[in-house]
């Protein structure tokens, strides 16, 4: 049997007779900027995080920078940011001319660990951003404390979190703004490249949508910096279609985590993902952890289970080999390994599953059973 990481396909073909025409009417129209697809797909999303203000925008990582942007981030200011993230959180910092702090993640949700946030705080913070990693929200209300407390912006990176919850409250409209990519491969996924930034502040809602033009509502008078960040007349149009069933492959992402969780209870030799008590979980990804035996290499039985499932026919993907602390693009910044153990056991402990809504029950049963074979 054969078990992709992801397969794009099978989804595609569940909505081709849905999607392309959408395409060809965008086509017929050359709306191919923004435009009217654009504008209700903004219209639908906003409604279903029940969040006042929605712009489409370029890609996640334009939209990491254009809210820290929009929120007045600037040179010498610092931004924390958590270690075990996609490398796009910090680039949001970093193109305002900010310099990322990291924070260690908190060992259960693998967020953002509010009681080490504190210590991560100079005179320079400015801005805190909670990613909601793996599909789990972060532990917002403690951060929001903290921002409160220290006079600093809290932001949502909600790359990997479309229609999760915390508290019942989607992520999105739980801090002062958040961003969303819609990369193919996130839990909604265009066709291209795109994202986008919600919050429920009208005058930074207004923003967002002048900086991703040029800083203009009106052509050529620009009123504030800007750049283009706009969201293309396709992914809006396909956005569309795909909104309407995201509700349904979420609860197939759930349904598919929880058989894992029932096939994989009694493997003592890993650590399952936990679904914290505030969180509605939307499984972007199933992260496991390959308890270590050689103390010399923490990574030998994740590597070694990689590959045997590799083997047979099963693809898995890490996430993230390297925190983002010991990265070399970050080197001067004077970090070094030690310095946040739990991200760095993950990253060396670490094995994502295939999740994707397709995947089937019986592909579970098979991931699960060649794992026990692997161990026994
Ligand atoms: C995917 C991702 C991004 C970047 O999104 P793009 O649309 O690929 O630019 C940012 N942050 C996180 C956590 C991500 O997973």
């Amino acid at each position: 049997m054969k078990v992709p990481f992801l397969d794009l396909k099978a989804q595609y073909n569940s909505i081709k007779n849905e999607v392309n025409p959408a395409i060809q009417n965008i086509l017929d129209n050359t709306s191919f900027i923004l435009g009217k697809s654009v504008a209700e797909f903004e219209n639908n999303f906003a409604k279903a995080l029940e969040v006042k203000h929605c712009s489409g925008v370029s890609s996640g990582t334009d939209g990491n920078h254009l809210v820290l942007w929009a929120l007045g981030i600037k040179p010498g200011d610092e931004v924390i940011i958590p270690d075990d993230t996609f490398i796009a959180t910090a680039w949001g910092a970093t193109l305002c001319g900010a310099t990322p702090v990291f924070v260690d993640c908190h060992p259960q949700s693998y967020n953002l660990d509010p009681a080490k946030i504190e210590k991560a705080i100079t005179k320079k913070t400015k801005a805190i951003v909670a990613v909601n990693l793996y599909g789990q929200p972060a532990d917002l209300d403690p951060i929001n404390e903290i921002g409160k407390k220290h006079n600093l912006i809290v932001v949502e990176d909600c790359a990997q979190s479309h229609l999760a919850e915390y508290k019942h409250r989607k992520t999105g409209g739980l801090a002062r703004a958040a961003s969303f990519s819609f990369y193919p491969g996130k839990n909604l996924g265009a066709y291209g490249e795109g994202g986008a930034v919600t919050t429920n502040d009208d005058e930074l809602g207004a923003k967002f949508k002048m900086m991703r033009e040029h800083g203009s509502s009106q052509k050529y008078n620009h009123m504030m910096y800007g750049h283009n960040y706009r969201m293309e007349g396709i992914q809006g149009a396909v956005l569309n279609v795909k909104l309407k069933y995201l509700n349904g492959w979420t609860n197939e992402r759930r349904r598919a985590a929880k058989k894992y969780n029932e096939c994989l209870k009694d493997v003592e030799q890993i650590i399952l993902p936990v679904e914290m008590e505030y969180a509605k979980h939307v499984y972007h990804l199933f992260v496991i952890q390959v308890k270590s035996t050689d103390k010399n290499d923490r990574s030998a039985g994740r590597n070694k289970l990689q590959k045997f499932l590799e083997d047979n026919g099963i693809s898995t993907g890490l996430h993230y080999p390297i925190p983002l602390h010991v990265q070399p693009c970050f080197s001067s910044l004077g970090y070094k390994k030690g310095d946040f153990p739990v991200t760095e056991e993950l990253a060396e402990r670490g094995l994502s599953l295939p999740i994707f809504p397709e995947l089937t029950d019986n592909q579970i049963e098979y991931v699960s059973e060649k794992m026990k074979e692997f161990f026994k």
